[in-house]
């Protein structure tokens, strides 16, 4: 068995792709994992019948490359020229000797000093994403209750694994909770999530009453909360 690179034009877009060929293999077959596309080929199989192949099925290696690069992004290792997303907005993390704690610079997210080690990189990141979730997370259910004209509820965060977002209510007011995580996420979806649990503090229920609420805040919820189903697994891994 040997491999070889290869590259390949997909609707435009320049993809490359790693080919094994082996005695075992009856006919060419398509696998894209964590070390990204591979083809497996019998020795006879010419480059044309596997560009051909590719060619064939380009929507889905281009959507499960897409996939694999996304969940590449979502796991944090805390390097040089990695990325992460906040509010919907891809940042590269940049190491700089000249800032000595994490800052934004426009699609750049500075962290601090190169000598920092990846560990370090990381603790940063999301101690940094975490302040941006618990300004922003105020702020938006502020606007929220200030709509429905009710005083502004305390709003904390929370890093639980299953849920974005809970609310409580007793006699000192509102008590938001709301997944830090979930600041990495559009603006839209942060919305969502915010409105859901202020509209809560009006209805501790999920009858249509509350949904009409929830609409009356952000618009149709329905996109939106399918949209956070889909991608939650995705954002829930940092
Ligand atoms: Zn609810």
């Amino acid at each position: 068995m040997n491999a070889a690179t290869a590259q390949i034009e997909l609707r435009g877009r320049q993809v490359g792709f790693e080919v094994r060929r082996s005695k075992r293999r009856r006919s060419i077959g398509l696998l894209i994992d964590e070390r990204g596309l591979r083809v497996a080929a019998p020795p006879s199989a010419s480059e044309l019948a596997i560009e051909n192949l590719l060619r064939e099925h380009a929507a889905w290696v281009l959507r499960k490359l897409d996939e694999w690069q996304l969940q590449q992004r979502s796991t944090l290792h805390g390097q040089n020229g990695e990325q992460i997303a906040c509010c919907g907005e891809w940042l590269t993390i940049s190491c700089d000797d000249a800032v000595d704690k994490p800052q934004r610079s426009g699609d750049r997210l500075l962290v601090g000093p190169s000598a920092l080690k990846p560990e370090a990189v990381r603790r940063r990141i999301t101690s940094w994403l975490k302040m941006e979730a618990i300004t922003l997370f105020k702020q938006r259910c502020e606007v929220f209750s200030n709509r429905l004209g009710l005083p502004a509820p305390q709003v904390r965060l929370s890093s639980a694994r299953t849920r974005w977002g809970s609310c409580a209510r007793d006699a000192d007011g509102g008590r938001i909770r709301i997944n830090w995580r979930l600041i990495q996420t559009p603006l839209p979806w942060i919305d969502y999530v915010a409105a859901h649990e202020v509209a809560h503090l009006r209805q501790m229920n999920h009858s249509p009453a509350f949904w009409r609420v929830v609409d009356e805040l952000v618009g149709d919820h329905r996109p939106l909360r399918a949209a956070l189903r889909r991608d939650a697994g995705t954002y829930l891994r940092l």
